[in-house]
């Protein structure tokens, strides 16, 4: 006998089109799911910054969708390493405030180093990433200028979504992906809890480009030419080389007791002299560099959703994934990669909700728009005790490990040797990250979705 998938396919709504929104679509084509991506924006513009996916995100994106991979590389996906004697990718850590020589005050002495294997992180600009990856999803899946204002549960079982233009959709299921000021998160926690919002993490930070020759001069030829993060008290600043080795992109992140003024502004008009200040007795090859910075910056203030987290990431058939769900600060550099992770997870449910479908048929007691909305809340939920610990952590060792870039002791030579044994720390984190077991996530996920529509 038929199943009901047959001639209903699951239908499902994917509120924000940027990388992760766009990945699942990509993912769920292929699962005989009829998607719909509803974004904000009037078209796909992500802003030219560089950013790296590990080796391991890279392979979740495989198994969605291999045209996830040739997009990434099509839109000029690179390894990071840039070294013709030692093609792997590290993560290098360097003491940035102390002069530990007196007869040489510009030495900076090399504290830790991780190896990332061959290719264990690919770099690539978001912009271009996103537009080869609107080309793998067919045109009409997605819908612009459709911003999200409110999701109700109709009575048989179907999510209408109404956009601020006035217009309404359908679906069986809604995946919020919609970043880290997400709609769907404050529709399923109300607006008068913190979990709804961002919260500002203490961390400021400067972003600019210096010309190589100019960073050379400041660094010296190896430091300008390889990505280093230099640690010292209260602050940090990495930088690795971009468009061709002609520049690099530099930011100094710089702790803040303060509170942030106002929420809905988080990046306004900086100073070069404010990091002058800030960085007056580092390491004179740092004070050489940010000398090269512009005179006026832009001063972002950086937001996670670590104060308050969302205490679940499922409502029904209503789900939040990537930003929407976890919002980290940038000091893993992880945050998409997490993503990723959650919509590989979303896939292989939905795959196993398909497969639930196919063999029921409807009796006078069961619809198939009950027997959807049942598989779907299940999937989400277990969605949710799949991903939300993971996925949390990230938010939360993001922080960690900003502190310890920023600890104290590093000002204090008696410390100094208190202060390093961070790196032992740094490594069990950035493992954690970069081996997931994503094997033993999918079989994970399989388990618990049969344990649960077991009879
Ligand atoms: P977003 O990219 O924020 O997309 C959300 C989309 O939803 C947007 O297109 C938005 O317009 C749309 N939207 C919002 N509200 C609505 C609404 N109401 N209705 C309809 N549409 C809506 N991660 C890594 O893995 N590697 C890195 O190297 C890395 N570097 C980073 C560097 C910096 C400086 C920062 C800040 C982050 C970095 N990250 C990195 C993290 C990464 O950028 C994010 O995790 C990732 O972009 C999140 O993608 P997303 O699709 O969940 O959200």
């Amino acid at each position: 006998m038929p199943g009901i998938i047959e001639d209903s396919p699951l239908e499902i709504a994917i509120v924000g089109g940027g990388i992760i929104g766009l990945s699942l679509a990509a993912g769920l084509i292929k699962q005989n799911v009829k998607v719909k991506v509803y974004e904000q924006a009037k078209g796909f513009r992500e802003i030219g910054a560089g950013m790296a996916f590990t080796a391991n995100a890279i392979r979740c994106m495989g198994l969605m969708n291999p045209d996830i991979v040739s997009a990434l590389r099509s839109g000029g996906s690179v390894a990071t390493s840039m070294d013709e004697d030692d093609p792997n990718d590290y993560l290098r850590w360097i003491d940035g405030y102390n002069k530990r020589r007196k007869d040489d005050p510009s030495h900076q002495t090399m504290l830790f180093k991780i190896d990332a294997g061959y290719k264990g992180f690919e770099g690539t600009r978001r912009d271009m990433f996103l537009e080869a990856l609107v080309k793998v999803i067919p045109q009409e899946i997605v819908e612009l200028k459709k911003r999200l204002d409110t999701i109700e549960e109709k009575a048989d079982g179907r999510v209408q979504l109404k956009f601020t233009d006035g217009t309404v959709a359908e679906a069986d299921a809604v995946i919020g992906c919609d970043g880290i000021k997400s709609r769907v998160r404050e529709l399923m926690f109300g607006s008068d809890n913190p979990a709804s919002f961002p919260h500002y993490t203490h961390k400021v930070a400067y972003r600019a480009l210096v010309p190589m020759d100019k960073a050379v001069a400041a660094l010296g030829d190896y430091k300008a030419h390889n990505q280093h993060n230099h640690v010292g008290p209260n602050a940090h600043l990495i930088h690795y080389p971009v468009a061709n080795q002609t520049m690099i992109n530099a930011t100094a992140f710089v702790s803040d007791p303060n509170e942030w003024p106002d929420d809905k502004v988080t990046v306004v008009p900086g100073l070069r002299s404010d990091l002058e200040d800030v960085f007056a007795d580092w390491n004179p090859c740092l004070t050489a560099l940010i000398r090269h910075f512009p005179e006026k910056l832009e001063k972002w203030a950086v937001f996670d959703t670590w104060d308050f987290p969302a205490p679940n990431y499922n409502r029904g058939a209503v789900v939040l994934a990537g930003d929407a769900a976890h919002a980290s600060s940038p000091h893993h550099g992880a945050g998409a990669c997490c993503g990723i992770e959650d919509a590989l997870c979303l896939v292989t449910l939905v795959k196993q909700v398909n497969a639930t479908l196919a063999v029921q048929t409807t009796t006078a007691t069961t619809t198939t728009k009950t027997m959807k909305k049942e598989a779907l809340a299940a999937a989400f939920e277990v969605f949710d005790n799949v991903r939300r610990t993971r996925s949390q952590w990230l938010v939360n060792s993001s922080r960690r490990v900003c502190d310890l870039y920023h600890q104290p002791e590093w000002g204090h030579p008696q410390k100094w040797i208190k202060a390093e044994t961070c790196f032992e720390e740094i490594r069990d984190r950035s493992l954690k990250i970069w081996h997931f077991d994503y094997d033993g996530m999918i079989k994970d996920t399989v388990d618990r979705y049969a344990e649960k529509m077991r009879p």
